[in-house]
């Protein structure tokens, strides 16, 4: 199921320009309404479920119900952001509460170069049957037709 906001909980992230879940959401789905200065889902149809959201969001404002081949009904999946993890809290639909704790990166925001270490890219690779970093990062040799 969808992110679903909870108004009680959220505070607009105090009306900032953008909001952490406008910030982090893929698929760009969370909007501010102004007016209320609470957030929600735009178009739920849309969502990954990916989490991304309920784990920024600083008021634990968002929930997302999660598939059922993992999380059965009456169960529940919360995750708690720190500043170097994620405590998530795991509800069994016995009572059972289990969490799990998960180091998150700490470097700053946009201070990750995701391409460093890898070729520069040029204008030919688009006719490459290769994928990027492909032929290095596969670890097989290619088979050649003995003709
Ligand atoms: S991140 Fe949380 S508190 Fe901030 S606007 Fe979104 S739902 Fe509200
Ligand atoms: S769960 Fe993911 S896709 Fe859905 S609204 Fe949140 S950030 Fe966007």
């Amino acid at each position: 199921m969808p992110s679903y906001v909870n108004p009680e909980k959220c505070d607009g992230c105090k009306a900032l320009d953008k909001t952490a879940c406008q910030y982090i959401c893929p698929n760009d789905l969370m909007v501010l309404d102004k007016a209320t200065e609470k957030a929600y889902n735009r178009e739920p149809e849309m969502c990954w479920e990916c989490y991304n959201c309920v784990k920024i969001c600083p008021q634990q404002a968002i929930e997302v119900r999660g598939y059922a081949d993992f999380v059965p009904l009456g169960a529940s999946v919360t995750p708690l952001r720190g500043s170097d993890s994620i405590m998530w809290t795991v509800k069994f639909r016995n009572g059972t509460i289990k969490r799990f704790k998960f180091p998150i990166r700490t470097t700053p925001e946009g201070s990750i170069q995701a391409h460093e270490g890898f070729p520069e890219a040029k204008p030919e690779d688009l006719d490459s049957e290769l994928l990027f970093s492909e032929p290095d990062t596969l670890e097989v040799e290619f088979p050649t037709l003995n003709k």
